[in-house]
């Protein structure tokens, strides 16, 4: 049986070049999307701001002033775009070569793709990254949902919910290149906890902090420095944590050291769309600790794959340090290889791809 090959041109977060670490999430997505997609057998091409790095067939890689990351904005707070701005100048770009895509799919959380999806020949899907934040960014969605229905996709359940509408989401979840992570079966004795995410107050590291200070455990950092006060805050306000900050790794790195906590501490004080850090830990068996708030509560399966406790409850956390050897380390793994590989996450985005676009391309013969 055939499948159809589709050319897909994948537009990247403005607000930093690929690799650069301020696409936080968004750019792991991306590079997973690439990687699940070609090997379907799918042509894939990339629009990022200058300064990519390079993945997929070609990144047409855009100049110009790079978007101001949305997720500390206020409800009210209106749309801004800087001077000479490369989210306009991609979007140039997007117009200028639609012709040669059967789709493009969007992932960033920004106004004027959505703005533009009905304006432009190819069809615009947009993967949206973060829940609802903003009123303007609300109403561009609505408005989408309401004239080319279909185009929008979440990563969890949880995500959508925090919409006034959450059935205008397709729910595709997220993968990621499970190949680049090794599992290591057995913690070192006494180790570590691990968190990862960027410094910056919705990732509610304090709690972490806490954590650290009541069980004596040490946790590892990982992640780019983007508040720094509120990272000196943290450590001023928390002199028994034992905090230890290992700086923002590149992925191969990265998932060696995860590999070797105990356990990975997730407690967001936002509504976590997704959570790649979740899938990341578990690709390399280590299991998750979890506030149930946002995408990483539906990703953990409690006392299977990690632990699960009520949002904001730190005394429940420290319990369930306590049992962290009841989880199999493999377990964790096949739910990753099962659910969140590249090759998952690439049939579940075809999948819409197809219903939006219908099979109208040459197949590839399978
Ligand atoms: N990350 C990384 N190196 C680090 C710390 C984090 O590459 O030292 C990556 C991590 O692998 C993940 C992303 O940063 O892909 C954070 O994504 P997540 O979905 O957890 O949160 P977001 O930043 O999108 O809110």
């Amino acid at each position: 049986m055939g499948v159809t090959a589709r050319r897909i041109l994948l537009a990247s977060t403005p607000v930093g070049p690929l690799g650069s670490g301020i696409g936080g999430g968004v750019e792991l997505t991306l590079h997973n999307m690439v990687y699940g997609l070609g090997l379907r057998g799918h042509h894939v091409e990339v629009v990022a701001p200058s300064g990519s790095l390079h993945v997929g067939e070609r990144v047409h890689q855009v100049d110009g002033a790079l978007q101001v990351s949305s997720q500390t904005q206020d409800r009210d707070a209106l749309i801004e775009m800087p001077s000479g701005s490369v989210l306009a100048a991609m979007w140039r770009t997007v117009s200028d070569i639609q012709g040669e895509f059967d789709v493009v799919i969007n992932l960033a959380y920004d106004w004027l793709p959505l703005y533009l999806t009905s304006y432009l020949e190819v069809p615009v899907l947009h993967l949206v990254s973060m829940g609802s934040l903003n009123d303007v960014m609300d109403a561009a969605l609505a408005d989408v949902a309401q004239q080319v229905p279909g185009r929008l996709a979440a990563h969890s359940l949880a995500q959508a919910e925090t919409f006034p509408d959450p059935a205008m989401f397709r729910i595709v979840g997220n993968g990621i290149v499970t190949e680049r992570y090794d599992v290591q079966l057995a913690a070192d004795a006494g180790a570590a906890l691990g968190f990862v995410g960027r410094i910056s107050p919705e990732k509610g590291l304090e709690d972490v902090a806490e954590l650290s200070a009541r069980t004596g455990r040490v946790v590892r950092v990982w992640g780019m420095m983007q508040d720094e006060a509120y990272w000196d805050r943290i450590v001023a306000e928390h002199p028994d944590a034992r905090l230890d900050y290992r700086g923002f790794l590149p992925t191969d790195e990265l998932q060696a050291e995860i590999g070797r906590c105990a356990a990975l501490v997730m407690t967001p004080k936002w509504v976590e769309a997704f959570g790649n850090v979740a899938i990341e830990a578990m690709a390399t068996g280590v299991p998750v600790l979890t506030y149930d708030r946002g995408g990483p509560a539906e990703i953990v399966v409690d006392g299977v794959t990690g632990f699960v406790v009520p949002a904001d409850d730190v005394d429940a956390l420290a319990r369930t340090v306590g049992r962290i050897d009841e989880i199999d380390r493999a377990a964790c793994r096949q739910r990753v290889d099962e659910e969140y590989s590249s090759l998952a996450m690439a049939d579940r985005v075809v999948g819409w791809v197809d219903d939006v676009v219908g099979a109208v391309s040459v197949p590839i013969e399978a």
